[in-house]
């Protein structure tokens, strides 16, 4: 099943251009490995960046070096590039994506050290660079009809489900799902009857895009 639920388009253009910190990166990369549709915005926003910067020293600003970077998109091996994308899904079976496992011990969560924050909820964290104000990951392992209590928000807060699912402001979130957590919701997410939820959650730090290539990119992917 395809997820539905997905990164802002902001974030995924951000990860394209290489401004995500790492524990941002980490779980849109594991989004990606479950979400052809998104691989196919960041891998736009790749290619669209490197002609961008290719095209600066000699044309900046230059009468048609926008249509020269968009004539770029039309070549013809963009279709061979996306059928290999496609193919990279038949990792998509296995329990945990690659990105995350390369953070586990053991490639798996079962000799992770869980810590019980509340009833029903377990919690690992991860080890990600955070220097300076980054976002920390770490993750969940819900039992089934868990309620999780009303939590505000200091930042940003994303949540992909890996296993399992939970239902929140009246959207159902399973394996591949990401919400992207407003504040502005009284967020009070029910984990799924039949069965245990796992999920990568990254937080705290407010997303910034001060970086002016995704500004750019923006209206051309959408045009
Ligand atoms: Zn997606």
């Amino acid at each position: 099943m395809k997820a539905s639920h997905h990164p802002t388009d902001d974030l995924l253009l951000d990860y394209g251009a290489g401004n995500t910190d790492e524990a941002q990166s980490l779980l849109i990369a594991t989004h990606l490995t479950l979400c052809p549709r998104c691989r196919g915005v960041v891998e736009k926003a790749e290619t669209l960046g490197g002609a961008l910067i290719d095209a600066a020293p000699a044309t900046a600003m230059a009468e048609g070096a926008l249509e020269a970077v968009l004539n770029r998109l039309d070549e013809p091996d963009d279709a061979a590039a996306y059928q290999e994308m496609g193919s990279a899904t038949a990792d998509a079976d296995i329990s945990i994506p690659r990105p995350l496992r390369d953070y586990l011990t053991g490639g798996s969560t079962d000799a992770l050290s869980w810590r019980r924050i509340a009833p029903g909820i377990q919690r690992h964290t991860l080890t990600v660079k955070s220097e300076g104000k980054t976002s920390s990951a770490y993750l969940l392992k819900l039992a089934p009809e868990t309620v999780i209590p009303h939590h505000g928000h200091h930042g940003e807060e994303m949540t992909l489900v890996l296993e399992g699912g939970f239902t929140d402001a009246g959207q159902h979130f399973i394996r591949g799902d990401v919400e992207q957590a407003d504040p502005a919701i009284n967020h009070q997410p029910v984990i799924d009857p039949d069965g245990p939820c796992l999920a990568l959650v990254v937080t705290d730090a407010p997303l910034r895009f001060t970086n002016l290539l995704p500004r750019l990119l923006q209206p051309i992917l959408y045009r």
